[in-house]
């Protein structure tokens, strides 16, 4: 295999390859744009090497051949004593991890090309603050130095000089802390920091590898679900100078605002730097727009070449860039992260520029980004103090507790609180406590700050640079405008859509979107707003294009009308257990227990009438749309007296001698019905056939209700599901029963009421014998809570909490399969037995009742297996419509 790629050689296609840093830096050359020339090394080297512990054979000699060439094309060698070429380190791998590996620049400096350096440039500054950066950072990074201790040296310097910048100290400060960084690296790596070039790039090149498996980047990609077996690309490329004097300069931009999508100048720059400086928040940036003030030209091109990046990703990107002298050269692209928000309006303003057509723009959206959207936010006129204003970074309504460490954050989330995690600036090593917070707030930074991009990343709420507030993280305290003083503990709110910051807890109000889809604001509207305008589009893109209904669990009317609200195409579940609970529940008590018919058929009398209005109800609200009503699931034990306390109550009694001929008759049927696994007991069908009268009667509610719904001039569809199947006689014989019920309810009210009879298939046996059971059935509604916990022999409500986690940790799950569905054993079942389902009875009708219906990876596979709609709950309705339209397109 070929390990190596000259940037020439790549191109934006290869990121499984090249990373996405590697791949796009290519594409940049090969578009013509001015990229420092450099190469990257193959994802596959580092799987070798992170496998087997060393590099492969052949990589060695590619990553010579390639360096030659670099120094062929630069007229210099790497490290040479009198013109020395640098280089930069650079992780990438597929998925962008901002700031989660390592990356060393400056790579090729040494004691005596330093002075070479200084020579060539005429700038001994720059070249002493070259070299510092280059022992810093290799390091902490490449020899795992903490890096606390270089910073403390260079606030030592700083503070000894009496400056407040590193810009402000001068070279022979420089030289000395060069001295300073070298002993910290020798007294704490144990080794004198390397002076040949090639070995500190070889040592580069291994600790980048390395740190796809550190800490923080594992954290991250499970946080962001990416595969943990990619691997990281390195990017070797010759080093460009922004820390050259005041005309020259590093930034980063976009090519439309991440935040809201509008198009503009969005970027931060900073003067005489290097690298991360602006992403760290060191010193403080100016906006891109300045960039015009400062250097014409340069801000120019860019501009040219940022609309020449949107024109060729046909997307927002995001670029890095460096001025060194007034010569502008871009160091990475990539199409950017954005907020929900703005994911829709790209999406839509790019249709508008006839750039996409509308299948891609269902692409430039998901379903995770649509329910964050639906999250509440403020009140606007709420009363509240208002203490400063930073930059909306990412959007949503955060309130909690300011805390001022990522430890506090993790410890006090975990008892339950709510936190806001507050920092001048966030670095990596924040990553645990951004996670835990309901919200980030920092005081410096710009919108590509860290705290900014991971998150957004993460879809948490922001608010980065506000630069009012003084955060004294080692005091865990801020003092606000005005003198006031929040301490650890306190309560703040912090609105990541506008910025603002305020003391004590605001009241939220629901999201523009659901305003939208509860048909409480209208697209179209003089005063809609651009997001709803936006969502409305896309929400018809989808609908036009999917071939998958969309249904709603529901059980009252209530949630059937907002399920209608939010596009719902019917009931794919109503449960009917909570009909049985509350004053009913006694009812049910004596049906189980009794022992005589007449007692039995008594407490049926009563429940008939009662059931029945609840299904009348149902049927109006969804009018002329499918309603599949699942007949008693739920173990006995819900519906009995605890055993526990009924034995107190039975021995206390005793003890006082009072009667108690009643408690005892009931603890001996609870006794008898008791039940080691009552999910895997006498539950759905089983309860059925053992009950004589039970499912007749719900059957016969049903019929009765759809026959009233008629003789109102409604529209009843009503659709009978029988639970917990596992074989064609069961459903046969509660069938046969059902069959002559409604035999006698349109005899008796004359109606044709038209009821189907299905099955839910949530037992392996049942999907195995799929194809015998379609005969007997209509309709299959999946069952995938149930044929997971009954496919895996785990039971949902214990294992969640105990070994879920060290599951995923181990990578065995990479996600819940709870979750989303497990498309290999499950969905395996799911497709198999809807194709047998229908080599039975080509019109049966196919759908998913799980919490599966409405996680939007699941709803793709069960696009592609067939099935003719999914039911979720209401609230993941317009998830659901939107994944199910990306996933026919
Ligand atoms: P990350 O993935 O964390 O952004 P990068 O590899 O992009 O890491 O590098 C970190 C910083 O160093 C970025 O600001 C980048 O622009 C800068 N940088 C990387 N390589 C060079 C180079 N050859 N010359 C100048 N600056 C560089
Ligand atoms: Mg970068
Ligand atoms: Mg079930």
């Amino acid at each position: 295999a070929k390990f190596v790629y000259d940037f020439t050689e790549g191109n934006k296609d290869l990121k499984d390859l090249l990373g996405g840093k590697g791949a796009n830096l290519a594409e940049m050359t090969n578009l013509g744009l001015p990229v420092p020339p450099g190469f990257t090394i193959t994802t596959e080297a580092c799987k070798t090497y992170l496998d087997s512990g060393e590099e492969p054979a052949a990589l060695r000699d590619e990553v010579s051949a390639h360096l030659d060439a670099l120094e062929a094309t630069m007229g210099k060698k790497l490290g040479q004593a009198d013109d020395p070429l640098l280089v930069s380190v650079r992780s990438g791998a597929k998925f962008s991890m901002p700031g989660m590996m390592d990356t060393v620049l400056n790579i090729g400096l040494s004691d005596k090309s330093v002075q070479g350096l200084a020579k060539q440039a005429g700038d001994d500054r720059f070249a002493w603050d070259s070299y510092r950066r280059l022992i810093q950072m290799f390091g902490k990074t490449v020899l795992g130095v903490d890096g606390d201790l270089f910073e403390e040296a260079l606030e030592a310097a700083k503070t000894a000089k009496k400056v407040a910048v590193d810009t402000e100290l001068e070279a022979a400060d420089l030289k000395k802390l060069v001295t300073k960084f070298k002993k910290i690296v020798k007294t704490e790596a144990g080794r004198d920091f390397p002076q040949d070039p090639r070995e500190q790039m070889d040592l580069a090149i291994k600790a980048v590898f390395e740190s796809w498996n550190g800490e923080r980047a594992k954290l991250y990609r499970r946080q962001e679900r990416i595969p943990h077996d990619l691997g990281t690309a390195v990017n070797v490329c010759s080093m460009v100078f922004g820390n050259l004097g005041p005309d020259s300069g590093t930034g980063v931009a976009f090519t439309r605002d991440p935040a809201s999508g509008h198009q503009g100048v969005y970027g931060d720059y900073l003067q005489n730097a290097q690298g991360e400086d602006v992403v760290a928040g060191i010193r403080n940036t100016v906006a891109l727009a300045d960039l015009e003030q400062i250097d014409k030209k340069s801000y120019d091109q860019l501009m040219q070449i940022m609309e020449t990046l949107e024109n060729h990703y046909l997307d927002l990107c995001d670029i890095e860039f460096t001025i060194e002298r007034g010569q502008l050269w871009m160091l990475q692209t990539r199409v950017g992260k954005r907020t929900a928000g703005a994911a829709f309006r790209i999406a839509t303003q790019l249709v508008d520029q006839g750039l996409i057509d509308e299948a891609e723009a269902l692409q430039r959206v998901n379903g995770a980004q649509l329910a964050q959207l639906m999250f509440p936010r403020f009140d606007d006129e709420a009363k509240v103090e208002k203490v400063g204003r930073g930059i909306a970074a990412s959007p949503g309504a955060a309130v909690g507790k300011a805390v001022f460490d990522s430890y506090t954050a993790v410890k006090w989330s975990r008892s339950g609180e709510k936190v806001i995690l507050v920092r001048r600036e966030t670095n990596p090593d924040d990553l645990d406590g951004m996670i835990a917070a309901e919200g980030i707030l920092t005081s410096r930074g710009g919108k590509t700050s860290h705290a900014a991009v991971v998150a957004r990343g993460m879809g948490k709420t922001c608010v980065c640079g506000a630069e009012e507030l003084e955060v004294d993280t080692k005091r865990r305290r801020m003092t606000v405008p005005g003198g006031h003083v929040v301490e650890e503990g306190d309560v703040i709110s912090i609105d990541g859509s506008s910025g603002k910051v305020y003391l004590g807890e605001v009241p939220v109000v629901p999201s523009p979107v659901v305003e939208y889809f509860e048909g409480r604001m209208h697209a179209g509207a003089e005063d809609a707003d651009e997001l709803v305008e936006a969502v409305h589009r896309i929400m018809a893109f989808a609908d036009r294009k999917r071939r998958l209904r969309v249904r709603a669990n529901a059980d009252n009317a209530e949630d059937a009308l907002r399920a209608r609200r939010f596009g719902a195409q019917g009931i794919g579940l109503c449960r009917t257990e909570h009909m049985f609970l509350g004053d009913r529940r006694e009812l049910v008590e004596r049906l189980i227990l009794a022992d005589t018919e007449a007692v039995r058929e008594e407490s049926l009398k009563e429940l008939l009438p009662l059931q029945k209005q609840d299904f009348v109800q149902l049927f109006e609200s969804m009018d002329g749309l499918p309603v599949t009503v699942r007949l008693l699931d739920p173990p006995l034990h819900e519906f009995l007296p605890d055993i526990t306390e009924l034995s107190v109550r039975v021995a206390l009694a005793e003890s006082r001698q009072e009667p108690h001929e009643n408690e005892l008759r009931l603890l001996q049927a609870v006794h008898r019905l008791h039940e080691q696994n009552p999910m895997l007991g006498l539950r759905g069908v089983r309860l059925g056939l053992v009950i004589p009268g039970l499912f007749t009667m719900q059957v016969r509610a049903i019929a009765e209700a759809a026959a009233e719904r008629k003789a109102a001039k409604g529209d009843p569809r009503a659709e009978i599901m029988i639970p917990l199947v596992g074989t064609v006689q069961e459903l046969e014989i509660v069938r046969e029963e059902a069959d002559q019920v409604i035999a006698e309810v349109e005899a008796a009210t004359g109606a044709k009421l038209k009821l189907s009879i299905g099955t839910m298939i949530e037992l392996p046996r049942a999907a195995l014998t799929a194809g015998q059971i379609a005969e007997a059935a209509e309709f299959f509604s999946f069952g995938t809570n149930d044929l997971t916990q009954t496919v895996w022999g785990f039971s949902r409500d214990d294992v969640e909490a105990s070994f879920f986690t060290a599951y995923l940790e181990k990578g065995i799950f990479g996600v819940s399969p709870f979750e989303t569905i497990d498309k290999d054993g499950v969905g395996s079942l799911v497709a198999a037995a809807a194709k047998a389902g229908r080599a039975t009875r080509p019109d049966l009708k196919l759908g998913v009742c799980g919490e599966h219906g409405g996680d939007p990876e699941s709803v793709h596979f069960f696009h592609e297996v067939g099935l003719d709609y999914v039911s979720c709950s209401p609230f993941r309705i317009p998830v659901a419509r939107l994944e199910a339209g990306r996933a026919a397109s």
